[in-house]
C-alpha cells in the first residue's frame, strides 16, 4: 500500500465484522454442539431470570411503566417456562427419527438428524424487550448456534440490562450482545449469516429481508398487523369484554397481538360498548392515569401519531392524553369508519375502535380483504361460526374466547402469515427454526442390491424397475 494512503475503517462496521469472525471461529470448534453445552447456556439463562428478576422489572418500569406483576407473567416468567419445556424436552427433540426406505433401496436406514445452522442474529423490539429479545435465544442455543443478539435501542434500560447480564452468565465465546440503533443494525446485516430472526414492523422486515437475501440467509420474520377481535350476539358480551379490554390495554395497548379492533356483528357493536367501558373502569379505575397497573407510551413519536388517531370516531370512553407523561387514556372509538387513519394502520397503542358489520359474511370478507393478521380472535357461541372461521380466513393465529394468551401454550407455533411475517417459533418450533434437518441415508456397499438399476437397461431389468420404483 502507498505509504500516504489514508484507509477510513468504519468502528461499527469493524467491530461487527470482527464479533461475526470469532463467533464463527467459535462454531467451527464445535463448542456448541454438545447437548450438555446447551443445557448449560438454558440454565445460566433461567438463573439470570430468576436471580435478577427485579433487575429486569426495573428496566421494563422504566421503559414502558410496566407494572413488576406484567412484567413477570408476560416476560420473565413466560421465559422460565419457555426454557423449562425446552429443557425438558431437549433430548427427546434432538433424537435422530427414522424414515422408512423404499423397496428399491433395502437393505438400507435413513434418517433425519437436527443440526445447528452456525452463527445467527436475533434482531428484537422495544415493546417486550426481554421476551422478544430472550424466547428466541434460547430456540438459538437449543439449537446449539452461535448468536449475536441487537436488543432495541428504543428501550435502552432494558437494553443495557441485556448488554450486562448475557456476557456474565452466558459462554462470551458463543453469545455476544451488541447494542445500538439503524447503524449499528446496518452494520450486522452486512455480515453473513446463518439466520437472521427479526421481530418488528415490516418496513424494517424488508430491510433485513433484502440484506440477506445478498447472502441467501434464510429470515424468520415476526411483524405485526391488525388483529381483529370478531364478536358475535348471542355470545356473554361482559366477560368477552373483560377480556378484550385484558389483552388489549395491557402495555398499553403496544403488543404485537393485542386486539386492534373490534369488528362487531349486528347488535353486539351497540351492546358491547358499555361492558368495554366497565371492564376498563374494573381494571384500571376511573383515572387509568393513577393505575399503577397501566403502562404509558413508549416515546413522544408513537405519543404523536397514536393522539393524532383519536379523533377518529365517537369516544366511548378515555380519549384524555398528556405529552409529557405520555399517557394516552384507555380508550374506545365507536362509528368507526373503514376507510379512517385509526384502520388504515396497525394501531399498537391503546385505541380500540368498533366497526360494525351485518353478519358472519360481511365479517369475513372484511378479514380476508385485508393484510393476513398475526393473529384473529372471535367471542361466538356458535360452533358453526367457529368452523367458518378455521376454514374461511387465514392468520398467524387464531383464538377464541381469549386474546394474546395463546403465546402461553409452549407448544403452539407463534409467527405470522403473509404481511404479519414468514416463520415461527416458541418449544420445539424454535428448534425447527434454528436447526437444518439434514437427511441421511446409509445403504451397505454388500450386497450390492443396486445392479439392476446400472445400464445397460436389459429388457429384463426394465420389467423389474418398472416393477419396483
Ligand atoms: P423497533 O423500533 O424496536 O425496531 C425493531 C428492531 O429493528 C430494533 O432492534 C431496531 O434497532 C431495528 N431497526 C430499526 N430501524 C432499522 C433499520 N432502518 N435498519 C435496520 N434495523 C433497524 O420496533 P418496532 O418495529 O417499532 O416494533 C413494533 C412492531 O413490531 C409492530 O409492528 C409490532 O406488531 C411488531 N411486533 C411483532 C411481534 C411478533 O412477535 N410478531 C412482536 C412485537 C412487535
Amino acid at each position: 500500500m502507498p505509504p500516504n494512503t489514508h484507509v477510513d475503517i468504519d468502528p461499527t462496521t469493524d467491530h461487527a465484522a470482527e464479533t461475526v469472525t470469532r463467533l464463527r471461529a467459535t462454531f467451527n470448534t464445535g463448542r456448541t454442539k454438545p447437548l450438555a453445552w446447551r443445557k448449560q447456556q438454558l440454565q445460566a439463562l433461567r438463573r439470570v431470570l430468576t436471580e435478577q428478576g427485579d433487575v429486569f422489572e426495573q428496566a421494563l418500569q422504566a421503559d414502558l411503566g410496566k407494572s413488576a406483576t406484567e412484567s413477570h407473567f408476560m416476560e420473565i416468567g413466560f421465559l422460565v417456562k419457555e426454557i423449562d419445556h425446552t429443557l425438558r424436552h431437549l433430548d427427546k427433540w434432538l433424537r435422530p427419527s427414522r424414515v422408512s426406505v423404499p423397496l428399491s433401496l433395502v437393505p438400507a436406514r435413513a434418517w433425519t438428524v437436527r443440526e445447528p445452522l452456525g452463527t445467527v442474529l436475533i434482531i428484537s423490539p422495544w415493546n417486550y424487550p426481554v421476551n422478544l429479545a430472550l424466547a428466541p435465544l434460547i430456540g438459538a442455543l437449543a439449537a446449539g448456534n452461535c448468536v449475536i443478539l441487537k436488543p432495541s435501542e428504543v428501550a435502552p434500560a432494558t437494553s443495557a440490562v441485556l448488554a450486562h447480564w448475557l456476557p456474565q452468565v452466558l459462554d462470551p465465546q458463543a453469545v455476544a450482545v451488541i447494542e445500538g440503533g439503524v447503524p449499528e443494525t446496518t452494520a450486522l446485516l452486512e455480515q453473513r449469516f446463518d439466520h437472521i430472526f427479526y421481530t418488528g414492523n415490516g418496513t424494517v422486515g424488508r430491510i433485513v429481508m433484502a440484506a440477506a437475501a445478498r447472502h441467501l440467509t434464510p429470515v424468520t420474520l415476526e411483524l405485526g398487523g391488525k388483529s381483529p377481535a370478531v364478536v358475535e350476539p348471542g355470545t356473554d358480551l361482559a366477560t368477552a369484554a373483560r377480556r378484550i379490554v385484558f389483552g388489549k390495554f395491557m402495555n398499553a395497548g403496544q403488543t404485537c397481538v393485542a386486539p386492534d379492533y373490534v369488528l362487531a356483528i349486528g347488535q353486539a357493536g351497540a351492546d358491547i360498548e358499555a361492558h368495554l367501558t366497565d371492564a376498563i373502569r374494573e381494571m384500571y379505575g376511573t383515572h387509568p392515569a393513577r393505575s399503577d397497573d397501566y403502562g404509558h407510551i413508549i416515546n413522544e413519536r408513537h405519543f404523536d401519531r397514536l393522539s393524532g388517531l383519536l379523533n377518529d370516531g365517537r369516544t366511548v370512553v378515555g380519549g384524555d392524553h398528556d405529552r409529557d407523561a405520555l399517557y394516552i387514556a384507555p380508550t374506545v372509538l365507536a362509528d368507526v369508519d373503514p376507510d379512517s387513519a385509526v384502520m388504515g394502520q396497525e394501531i399498537f397503542g391503546p385505541i380500540l375502535p368498533i366497526v360494525r358489520v351485518p353478519d358472519l359474511d360481511a365479517a369475513i370478507a372484511f378479514i380476508t380483504g385485508r393484510d393476513k393478521p398475526l393473529a384473529l380472535y372471535a367471542f361466538t357461541a356458535s360452533k358453526r361460526s367457529k368452523r367458518r372461521l378455521v376454514a374461511e380466513t387465514s392468520s398467524g393465529g387464531l383464538a377464541f374466547g381469549v386474546p394474546t394468551v395463546q403465546l402461553s401454550v409452549h407448544g403452539l407455533p407463534f409467527g405470522g402469515v403473509g404481511e404479519s411475517g414468514m416463520g415461527r417459533y416458541h418449544g420445539a418450533h424454535s428448534l425447527d427454526t434454528f436447526s437444518h434437518t439434514k437427511s441421511v441415508l446409509d445403504k451397505p456397499l454388500k450386497p450390492d442390491t443396486l445392479r439392476v438399476t446400472y445400464p445397460p437397461y436389459t429388457r429384463r431389468k426394465d420389467r423389474i424397475l418398472r416393477r419396483i420404483t
